[in-house]
């Protein structure tokens, strides 16, 4: 037995012997999910499905599923362009998200959706929003899955360069996939910035999602104030749905909810001192970008920006993230 447990278990029985509860001692698994369902309220539910709802299904809140999409039946997943900031469009499909940063020397695009659908939505969207795809300088993957980097070497052969983190360069160079591979260009590394004309990005490392997966921050304006965007790279908790991939005797399902935690909790603090007030996801259902878009599309002038959801709400939903992730980990 070890000193750590001994004490442990000593600091348990004192608490059972003056009357406090134990989970005040040593968090359970409930006390992580329902830390998660409070910091959830109405408008992280789909986040706190994802995560928590893999952990206890129970618990989803959310009866009404996304709608499947077909690659061959565009509508089940056409979406059309729409700006967002003065600097910042939305590309992406009706759940998957790519989306543009404007700069005074090109555009970064962030994620490039499948390869089926980014002729459409990225080209064709940048294209109808009055954009030259062609000034596309960088594609910044937030991680290295079909649904993300599936249109990446579409937009590689246009002109752009790809950047991801080594781990998920890696994992794609391995991986059997259907769609074309972009080759390796640009590597991202932790704490990184990258400037194009008058704007600079900062890339974060957060494994968790994948090995590599990339957290963004990202200077959007509304008229003349500039708000920074959080970009949480990688939301469900893929070991649980498919262990194959992902738990080997090195790395257990624990180590897993274990860095994914740390890097919400970390990631949550870069954003707060960033002042983040702006929460951006690769999928539209966590940041809820459709009823905002339609806001924004009624908004009166002066009225307060719909995806201006305030930093309290952008730790909130890194929260949600890292409570369903401790709570994977922990004793049930
Ligand atoms: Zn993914």
């Amino acid at each position: 037995m070890s000193t750590s447990w001994t004490s442990l278990t000593l600091a348990a029985a004192m608490a059972v012997s003056i009357g406090l509860p134990l989970t005040a001692q040593v968090p359970t698994q409930d006390t992580h999910l329902q830390a998660a369902r409070d910091a959830a309220r109405d408008d992280f539910t789909d986040l706190f499905d994802t995560t928590c709802g893999l952990i206890r299904p129970a618990l989803i809140v959310n009866t009404t599923p996304a709608a499947p999409t077909v690659a061959a039946d565009r509508a089940s997943w056409h979406a059309e362009p729409a700006r967002v900031f003065d600097n910042l469009y939305y590309v992406g499909q009706s759940e998957y998200s790519a989306w543009a940063l404007t700069t005074s020397e090109g555009i970064i695009v962030f994620d490039a959706i499948f390869d089926y659908s980014v002729q459409d939505e990225v080209v064709g969207g940048l294209t109808k929003l009055g954009l030259d795809p062609k000034t596309v300088r960088y594609v910044v993957i937030s991680h290295g899955h079909g649904d993300h980097v599936g249109g990446a070497k579409a937009l590689q052969d246009l002109g752009a360069q790809i950047v991801m983190s080594a781990a998920d360069w890696d994992m794609l160079e391995r991986a059997r996939v259907t769609f074309p591979k972009p080759t390796r260009d640009i590597v991202a590394t932790d704490g990184q910035t990258l400037t194009l004309g008058d704007t600079t990005i900062t890339l974060h490392i957060t494994p968790g999602h994948t090995l590599g997966t990339v957290s963004s921050l990202i200077p959007v304006k509304d008229g003349g104030t500039t708000h920074m965007a959080a970009y949480w790279g990688g939301t469900a908790f893929n070991w649980v749905r498919g262990p194959a991939n992902y738990v080997t005797p090195e790395r257990p399902a624990s180590f897993w909810f274990d860095t994914y935690a740390q890097s919400a909790a970390r990631f949550s603090g870069i954003a707060a001192r960033q002042n983040a007030d702006v929460l951006l996801s690769n999928h539209t259902r966590y940041d809820r970008t459709w009823p905002k878009v339609q806001a924004l599309a009624s908004r009166a002038a002066g009225a307060p920006h719909p995806f201006v959801v305030g930093t309290p709400a952008v730790r909130r939903f890194l929260s949600v993230a890292e409570s369903c992730a401790r709570a994977g980990s922990a004793v049930p």
